[in-house]
C-alpha cells in the first residue's frame, strides 16, 4: 500500500479519506504506480476557467523515451464542444486524457496543452483538476452509503442536491428501491452494484461537482440496451454546457459529438463529424462497417485485429 501513496500525492487532490481517493485516481486513468515528476512551478498560479476551451498543440510525448505514444497531435476543443477519440488499442487515446489531467508533463519540443490558452503547465494541479471531471470506465465504490458515494463529488452538498443529480444521471428512481434509500451502504460489503449502475454514480458524482471540463472513458464491456439508454441520457445532462473529451469504443454512442478525433499510431488521421467521416470512405467508415455487419452497436471497435 505504501507504493500507492506517491500517486496520491501527485495528484493532490483534497478528499476526506486518503485511502478512498487514491484508490478512485489511481483507478481513474489506468495509472497504477506510474512514476511522475509533475510539480507545481513555484510561480504556478490557480488556473481561472472562463471558457473552458482545450487545445493540444502539436504534442508528441513519449513514455519511455522509445516509443512514441503521440506525434505531432494538434486538435481544438471549443467552448462546451464534444470531442470524441476512436481508434485502435494502442493508438493513444487515454495518452490524451492523461497529458490533460496532468498525470505527465510534456518537456521543452513536445508541444502544448493549453486552457483557455493557458499552458496547463503554468498553473497549479490542484486548480487543474478542479476544473476537471473525470468519469472512469469503471468507477470505483467505497463501503460507504449510497448518498457518501454521490456526494463525493461535493462533500457539502445537501441532501436536495444529492438527489437531484441522483435523477439527472438516471440514478435515483434504483436507489429509492434499496432497503435503506440513501443511507443503504454498497461496495464490496453493502449491495453490490452493476457496471451500468456504477457509472450512474460517477455521473452523479461529477454532475455535483460541476466541473467546466469533462473527460469521459466509456466502459468497453456491452451494456444491455436499457442500461446503456440511460447512460446516455445520463451523460447527455452532464455534458451540456462542458467542454468534453471522450474515449468513445461503441461508435453509435458518439454520433452526435461535435467533432471526432481518429487516431491511429499516435497521430490523429481523420476528423471531423459522424456523418463527414463517413463521407470520407477511410478509417472512420470501415470502422464503423465492421461495427454494422457484427450487427451489434455494443461491440467496441477498439480491439487490434
Ligand atoms: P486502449 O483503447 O487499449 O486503452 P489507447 O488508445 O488508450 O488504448 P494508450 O493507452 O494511450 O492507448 O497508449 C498509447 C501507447 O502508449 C501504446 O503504444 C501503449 O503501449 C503506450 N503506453 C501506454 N501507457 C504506457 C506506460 N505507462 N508506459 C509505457 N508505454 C505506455
Amino acid at each position: 500500500l505504501a507504493q500507492l501513496y506517491g500517486p496520491l500525492n501527485m495528484l493532490g487532490f483534497i478528499y476526506r479519506s486518503v485511502n478512498q481517493s487514491l484508490v478512485d485516481t489511481e483507478k481513474l486513468l489506468k495509472l497504477l504506480n506510474e512514476p511522475t515528476d509533475v510539480n507545481d512551478k513555484p510561480d504556478a498560479s490557480d488556473l481561472i476557467v472562463e471558457d473552458g476551451s482545450i487545445e493540444f498543440e502539436n504534442v508528441t510525448f513519449s513514455y519511455d523515451g522509445r516509443t512514441t505514444a503521440l506525434n505531432g497531435v494538434s486538435f481544438k476543443v471549443p467552448k462546451r464542444s464534444s470531442v470524441a477519440l476512436v481508434g485502435e488499442s494502442g493508438s493513444g487515446k487515454s495518452t490524451i486524457l492523461r497529458l490533460l489531467y496532468r498525470f505527465y508533463d510534456l518537456k521543452g519540443g513536445e508541444g502544448r496543452i493549453l486552457i483557455d490558452g493557458k499552458d496547463i503547465r503554468d498553473v497549479t494541479q490542484a486548480s487543474l483538476r478542479k476544473a476537471i471531471g473525470v468519469v472512469p470506465q469503471d468507477p470505483v465504490l467505497f463501503n460507504a452509503s449510497i448518498g457518501y458515494n454521490i456526494a463525493y463529488g461535493k462533500f457539502d452538498a445537501t441532501t436536495e442536491e444529492i438527489e437531484a443529480a441522483a435523477k439527472a444521471a438516471q440514478m435515483h428512481e434504483r436507489i429509492v428501491t434499496f432497503p435503506d434509500g440513501y443511507e443503504t451502504k454498497v461496495g464490496e460489503r453493502g449491495i453490490r452494484l452493476s457496471g451500468g449502475e456504477k457509472q450512474r454514480v460517477a455521473i452523479a458524482r461529477t454532475l455535483l461537482k460541476n466541473p467546466p471540463i469533462l473527460l469521459l472513458d466509456e466502459a468497453t464491456s456491452a451494456l444491455d440496451t436499457s442500461t446503456e439508454k440511460d447512460i446516455q441520457n445520463a451523460l447527455q445532462h452532464l455534458v451540456e454546457g462542458r467542454s468534453s473529451l471522450s474515449i468513445a469504443h461503441r461508435l453509435s454512442t458518439i454520433k452526435s459529438a461535435d467533432l471526432i478525433l481518429v487516431l491511429k499510431d499516435g497521430q490523429i488521421v481523420e476528423q471531423g463529424n459522424h456523418t463527414e467521416l463517413l463521407a470520407m470512405g477511410g478509417h472512420f467508415a470501415s470502422m464503423w462497417a465492421d461495427q454494422v455487419s457484427a450487427n451489434e452497436d455494443t461491440s467496441p471497435t477498439d480491439k487490434k485485429s
